[in-house]
């Protein structure tokens, strides 16, 4: 008998970390950290709820946070299996996760300094950089797509990966094991599924069908996408209105595939002429950099036209007004340059990084235009931008938000609900579980389901619920 535990993303969208049992043997799909606000993150310092010494390897889908942040803990705590991941995903998930010790240290250094005069003490950082690395030791098997690997353990569990089209090297795991029966089984988890036109990414590869059960996200399972066209054209008007008139955008974007897909569309527009070769183009983001270099790295895992230009240098991310600026000092020298240019800095939600120094200097001018394309969880400065606050603060001082304010939503590296359904219905599977989703999105999808896939038993992943395979 195989049965399959959530751990994470079970009636929210972060935290992803599901625990396969078969023949005795034990697998987790992700082990991602819980994000968005202080109670979620706390069920981060909270027992697993199984044995890390007892998990003989982590299937991991892709590099976002939260679906690896928390390896480094399950290595602390014990595991001594392989991470097996795609060639990107292993590099991803080193700089993500080195990134997010360096964050804890300095967040851990502000919070005791403070906690001190109070005489209390600050909570220890869940991992330190040491444990990154002894927990990259363990990424020492990697797979290409459509390759077939046996699992450690005697299960004869079978494992491969599929182009999941969501970042760069993200990929559907699926499963193949006896089934109680002793007739063979298919599992396919999507970890995050992509959108089928997106300007870096393939396709996400069909499911092969039939699948036994289908565990699916639903990040979108309640809204559909417009297309990607249009939210470009949005894009491109705002910028040339804005460099016309003299003005800076500032884009606070994500590190991963968010950052990199920007600056394509600003590529796309030098090259066509559209936007004047002079206008700087500022990436303000080392980790961003950092991510962009793995690109080049990895270019066959692109889009073939994408992996043609990086593998003979002709780069998406290089143009002429490019610059990408990783020392602190050069990145304080933007301020001195006059308008027009363009920013893209992070953090995504504005919550920290380089990009509240910008927004400090220039949101209180009506000349700014500040460009959000991604998801502003709630509590992030972020959000109460995107909600009309007239006044913000921005390192402890109020600063006015005089600036445009444009939220274009179209970018989201998520597959869109007609997408989703489109795959389910694809996959013909006789279970389909939902994870990955807010509670709303998750439950409207499952209706949505029901209709569509009278046949297949859906279900609504609970936390810690185990159900059987
Ligand atoms: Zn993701």
């Amino acid at each position: 008998m195989a049965t399959l535990t959530f751990h994470g993303a079970a009636g929210t969208v972060t935290g992803s970390c599901h625990l396969f049992e078969a023949g005795g043997a034990a697998y987790l799909l992700d082990c991602g950290q819980f994000q968005g606000g202080p109670d979620l993150e706390q069920r981060n310092f909270a027992p697993f709820g199984f044995d890390p010494r007892e998990v003989r390897g982590v299937l991991l889908s892709h590099g976002h946070f939260d679906h690896c942040g928390r390896i480094p803990l399950l290595v602390k705590q014990g595991f001594q299996g392989h991470v097996i991941c795609t060639p990107p995903t292993r590099d991803i998930a080193r700089l993500i996760l080195l990134d997010s010790a360096y964050v804890q240290r300095e967040d851990f250094r502000t919070e005791h300094r403070r906690l001190a005069r109070a005489g209390r003490r600050a909570r220890a950082p869940l991992y330190g950089v040491e444990d990154v690395l002894e927990a990259m030791d363990r990424f020492d098997r990697v797979v290409e797509y459509h390759a077939p690997v046996e699992l450690e353990g005697g299960a004869r569990v079978v494992f491969t990966a599929e182009d999941a089209g969501h970042i760069l090297g993200s990929a559907q795991v699926l499963l193949e094991y006896p089934g109680a029966d002793g007739r063979s089984r298919r599992l396919l988890y999507t970890g995050d599924l992509g959108e089928n036109e997106r300007p870096l990414q393939h396709a996400p590869a069909p499911p092969p069908a039939p699948v036994d059960v289908l565990v699916m996200e639903t990040t979108y399972g309640d809204r559909r996408h417009r297309p990607l066209e249009e939210s470009v054209a949005e894009f491109r008007a705002a910028v040339l209105e804005t460099v016309a008139a003299g003005g800076t955008v500032l884009v606070p974007t994500f590190a991963l595939e968010r950052s990199q897909e920007i600056l394509y569309h600003l590529g796309r527009m030098k090259r066509e002429g559209v936007l004047a070769p002079e206008v700087p183009v500022f990436l303000n983001s080392p980790l961003a950099i950092d991510l962009t270099r793995l690109y080049h790295r990895h270019c066959r895992f692109c889009r073939p036209e994408v992996a043609e230009g990086l593998s003979v240098g002709r780069s998406p991310f290089a143009f002429p007004g490019v610059h990408f600026t990783e020392a602190p000092e050069e990145s304080r020298a933007i301020h001195n340059v006059p308008g027009p240019k363009i920013v893209l800095a992070g953090s995504g939600m504005m919550a920290g990084g380089r990009i509240r120094h910008h927004l400090k200097h220039l949101l209180w001018k009506p000349s700014t235009t500040l460009i959000v394309v991604g998801y502003q969880a709630e509590g992030t400065l972020g959000r109460e931008i995107v909600e009309g606050a007239r006044r913000v603060e921005v390192f402890g001082e109020e600063v006015a938000v005089e600036a445009r304010v444009l939220t274009i939503n179209g970018f989201s590296a998520h597959a869109g609900q007609d997408a989703l359904l489109a795959f389910a219905r694809a996959a013909r599977p006789r279970h389909v579980v939902l994870v990955h989703g807010e509670p709303s999105a998750a439950e409207t999808f499952s209706r949505l389901l029901r209709g569509a896939l009278p046949e297949a038993r859906v279900t609504v992943a609970r936390e810690g619920e185990t159900l059987e395979v």
